[in-house]
């Protein structure tokens, strides 16, 4: 692509290196912009600042926060003992949509994948089996999505665990194998966090 300004050819390159977002769109979003009062601009770039530079993880659950305890965390009005286990922030949001959980969640950041080079130890399993072994959580539900990282994941972790007395559950799979939980629709998704099954009938008798 051929440029006639090197501003525009700068913006455009900073704004192509988002995923999903080829040249072209990255051009038709910066000559948006110029269209647009200069103040939008500047709301837009203090915004992404501010969310880069005063981002929190929750020193509980590890999810994305603004205060160092999350607010799901910090609401005594939540079963704290009951601990809902996904990858993602996207994946709070999705269940919090529900409207259908009243635990609290444990975000570990990612999936085990040999391929993409995660291991164990790059995400937050850790801090997870120290609450179990500490005696502060009395069920365990794995809502990571069933696709064979997931599986790995919530396995591994399952083996470290599985000699305590909690409960170990798995979100019931009205979501098809490989569907990733922030599109299921919120009513599938908040039934299948109410019909959980326990983890051991996910991969024994098959
Ligand atoms: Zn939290």
């Amino acid at each position: 692509m051929e440029f006639s300004s090197k501003l525009i050819e700068k913006a455009v390159g900073e704004i192509s290196q988002l995923p999903g977002i080829g040249k072209r769109t990255a051009l038709r979003l910066v000559l948006h912009l110029l269209k647009q009062p200069k103040e939008q601009t500047a709301f837009l770039s203090q915004a992404l600042l501010a969310m880069r530079e005063d981002i929190k993880f929750c020193e509980s659950c590890h999810n994305i926060s603004d205060t160092k305890v999350c607010e799901i965390c910090a609401n005594d009005n939540r079963n704290h003992r009951t601990i809902c286990v996904v990858e993602d922030i996207r994946d709070v949001m999705a269940i919090e949509n529900t409207g259908q959980y009243k635990g609290i969640y444990h975000v570990l950041g990612g999936k085990i994948s040999p391929i993409e080079g995660v291991g164990p130890s790059q995400l937050m399993i850790f801090s997870l089996v120290e609450k179990v072994k500490a005696g502060k959580v009395d069920e365990i539900i794995f809502a990571l999505s069933s696709t064979m990282e997931g599986d790995t994941t919530n396995f591994y972790i399952y083996k470290q665990i599985a000699d305590k007395d909690i409960i170990i559950s798995t979100i019931a799979r009205g979501i098809s194998v490989g569907d990733e939980l922030e599109y299921a629709d919120e009513i599938t998704l908040g039934r299948s966090i109410l019909h959980r099954i326990p983890f051991e009938k996910t991969f024994k008798n098959n």
